[in-house]
């Protein structure tokens, strides 16, 4: 009888031992933070030099993304959506370890010609942080690479099995003092109403800050008009106990990452 207990008993802590390490072994592979990562125009790398573009905070050349996206699906890492992220912030999921999210900022047309290809190639999904009322500025006209040219309504349809759009402003992103885009230098009564208006074209909660610049007013207003997340461009990584108003990004540029800059980002290896 008692041989018999002691080895249900050995039974039981063996089971319990597999059970523990199981749960941790969980524990130790899901995310505790994450990259999101911020790109703007993207352009092929002959263009950035005749172009004159090579320090613009704004371009990636085409082939680095290109690399990017390639090392990110290679080395399996998951492309988490916004909606993920904010479950993954509100604590209601886990996310693999190696989790990024993909942003873009300001709705530029080569997005659709360079960017989503290669993004639909891959299966990825990102988010697309659209100033509103730059939508079909380049309607009639036909892309070219060497112009900044802006997405339209159609592009915006053609590329919704990659992209979800959220709110990069509607017309707040022009700066008009001290370079301050207007976002945080106007009345609040009219950041209201852009948010309300660009919420309305784009069905969004989510939200970027024109050159990352935001104030306790604006964050108010965010709230009040129903977003819930909200981006800025200084570096970090999204954790479950920041803020969800000022959450950081890792913005991508020309030379200034580079291929070991990004592996660094995406491997957590950046802060
Ligand atoms: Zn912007």
């Amino acid at each position: 009888m008692k041989s018999k207990l002691s080895t249900s008993m050995a039974l039981l802590v063996m089971i319990s031992t597999i059970l523990t390490s199981g749960v941790e072994a969980k524990k130790v592979e899901t995310a505790e933070k994450i990259p999101v990562l911020a790109y703007h125009h993207i352009i092929k790398e002959d263009y950035i030099k005749k172009t004159h573009q090579e320090n613009n905070q704004s371009t990636l050349s085409l082939e680095d993304f290109e690399k990017q996206m390639q090392y990110l699906y290679e080395n399996k890492f998951y492309i988490a959506s916004m909606d993920e992220l904010e479950k993954f912030l509100d604590g209601k999921i886990s996310l693999p370890k190696k989790t990024v999210v993909i942003s873009f900022d300001d709705g530029y047309l080569s997005n659709r010609y360079q960017a989503y290809p290669i993004l639909k190639r891959y299966k990825f999904n990102a988010e697309l942080f659209m100033i509103t009322s730059v939508l079909d500025h380049s309607k009639n006209t036909a892309y070219n690479e060497m112009k900044i040219q802006f997405l339209r309504t159609d592009d915006l349809k053609a590329m919704s099995d990659v992209f979800k759009y959220g709110s990069h402003t509607n017309d707040m992103h022009r700066g008009v003092e001290n370079n301050l885009p207007l976002f945080v230098t106007s009345p609040r009564e009219d950041v209201k109403k852009d948010l309300l208006k660009s919420r309305e074209i784009l069905k969004t909660r989510y939200f970027a800050y024109p050159s990352g610049c935001h104030n306790p007013d604006v964050i108010q207003e965010l709230k009040n008009t129903g977003y819930t997340m909200a981006f800025t461009i200084s570096p970090g990584y999204v954790t479950k106990t920041q803020d969800k108003y000022v959450l950081p990004r890792f913005n991508i540029s020309y030379q200034k990452v580079g291929m070991k800059g990004f592996e660094d980002i995406v491997n957590g290896r950046a802060n």
